[in-house]
């Protein structure tokens, strides 16, 4: 029998924290094994647990990480298209990659994703309002379903199991490898324009303005801030800087940027580290910081997209009894009143976030994908006791009557009976996912709690 370890496993958040027996195979035949022999009631597969909740955890059941599968098996340089086990993480394609020209079409806001991760969650980045989300841009992938069988799924090839399983949550089977296509770039760096706007009403007007001549939009927001101020925002948008736009001691090196140290926070943080007065000092300054306007302000990548991972294990910042991430979408027509409702209620509740993005997102396909025309709020949320999860119901009701929904990959407290409601095309997922798996042999702590699968 292929051997486990039962371990204490958690998500980024910290919370929940559960015990699974973890399965580490070291390739696609030591996973086939794994699932041959049925060992355990449900399987999940795992990259580096970087969604917050529970996607990536299964309580007393199995578990299996994708980290030894971390082969990269091919690379079209014609075509850009990468193949890759599906261990493999979005920084070791950037380190490879940027310094031949090339970067990912999508990136999460870490680097510390596997590609089946980042499949699974569909996950989006500052680029969705003009490229969409991530399986846009998955020519193919390999995925070793319940029967043992592996099936190869792209948009024309049982694109039924393509669009079930991006987005999908690793319900569908393991993705055993993937096939991407990356974007050209001409040096590593983004030249980014930063607006300060002073409410909500500024910031929407000038994404909904503005955001189609960027690559990249994102606003970070002062979640704490009130009346005349509420939603007042940072806005950091960016393109890909030709060489000519960088100064002339970088012109030479134009794929290589500095490296930075890493830090790591050495123990968990009390848990009233993280409150109010400290979150809007935070916010304050970092608002401040900022200029009314500046432009083409010359970045690196790194900095750009992932500006907290130099800081390892930052989550354990939250304190031991961790935190959530609250990420909804509204659509459009409902965008500025719920986001004026959420705000008011987290500011009014004193719910603090030091972390507090808004993105305008386009159109989406895949069946559970998260991202819909509208406009999504991250918030980053110290768990505090059962009151902060009340008023997290409360806001869901928001959610579900401005026709919005919540993230998967981010949740660890959605309710079941707003599924329906929040992803429309759930019944047909389930269809496929009944085809595929009828005994549900995958099956994970998420999908038990908001009902993709039975309890
Ligand atoms: C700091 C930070 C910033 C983030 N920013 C963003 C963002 O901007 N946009 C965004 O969309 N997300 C964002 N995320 C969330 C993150 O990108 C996703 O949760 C991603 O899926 C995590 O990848 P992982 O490899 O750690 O997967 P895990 O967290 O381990 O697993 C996530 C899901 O993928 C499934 N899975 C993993 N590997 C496989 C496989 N081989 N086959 C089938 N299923 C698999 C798991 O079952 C689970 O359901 C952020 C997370 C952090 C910590």
């Amino acid at each position: 029998m292929t051997t486990f370890k039962t371990m204490s496993v958690t998500g980024w958040g910290r919370y929940p924290v559960v015990s699974s027996d973890v399965f580490r195979p070291d390739g696609p035949r030591a996973v086939r094994e794994i699932l041959g022999e049925r060992h355990h009631a449900a399987l999940i597969a795992r990259g580096y647990g970087r969604s917050y909740g529970d996607a990536a955890l299964n309580t007393d059941r199995g578990v299996i990480s994708g980290e030894k599968l971390d082969r990269f098996l091919n690379f079209d340089e014609r075509t850009g298209v990468l193949t890759a086990e599906a261990g493999v993480r979005l920084k070791e394609i950037l380190d490879v990659f940027v310094p031949r020209g090339w970067f990912l079409p999508v990136t999460p806001g870490t680097k510390f994703v596997s590609l089946g991760g980042a499949l699974a969650c569909d996950i989006h980045g500052k680029n969705h309002h003009r490229d969409e989300s991530f399986s846009r841009h998955v020519e193919w992938f390999d995925l070793l379903v319940a029967s043992g069988e592996v099936i190869r799924c792209s948009k024309t090839e049982n694109a039924d199991l393509f669009w079930a399983t991006a987005g999908g949550m690793g319900l569908t089977g393991i993705v055993l490898a993937v096939a991407l296509k990356l974007q050209p770039i001409e040096t590593a760096y983004i030249s980014v324009d930063y607006v300060r706007t002073r409410d909500l009403d500024e910031t929407l007007e000038l994404c909904e303005s503005g955001d189609e001549r960027y690559h990249y939009s994102v606003c970070w927001i002062d979640c704490l801030a009130s009346g005349t101020s509420l939603g007042r925002s940072v806005l950091m948008r960016g393109e890909h800087a030709r060489p000519d736009q960088l100064p002339k001691k970088l012109q030479k090196h134009l794929f290589e940027i500095p490296h930075k140290p890493d830090v790591t926070v050495p123990f968990s943080f009390p848990n009233f580290a993280i409150n109010p007065l400290s979150v809007k000092a935070f916010n304050f300054g970092f608002y401040h910081k900022h200029p009314k306007e500046k432009t083409g302000v010359i970045t690196n990548y790194d900095s750009y997209f992932y500006p907290l991972d130099s800081v390892l294990e930052w989550n354990r910042v939250y304190g031991a009894r961790g935190f959530l991430q609250y990420q909804p979408v509204f659509p459009p027509e409902t965008s500025r009143s719920a986001l004026i409702k959420t705000l008011e209620v987290l500011s009014k509740n004193k719910v603090a976030s030091f972390l507090a993005v808004l993105k305008r997102f386009g159109p989406q396909e895949g069946l559970l994908s998260f991202p819909m025309p509208g406009y999504t709020l991250a918030l980053d949320i110290p768990v505090t006791g059962p009151g902060l999860f009340k008023i997290l119901d409360e806001l869901d009701e928001l959610v579900v009557a401005s026709g919005g929904r919540i993230y998967l990959g981010k949740d660890a407290r959605v309710r079941p009976e707003h599924m329906p409601a929040m992803y429309p095309k759930l019944a047909e997922w389930k269809r496929i996912k009944h085809d595929i798996d009828p005994e549900n042999v995958f099956s994970s702590d998420l999908s038990r709690r908001v009902g993709l699968t039975e309890r």
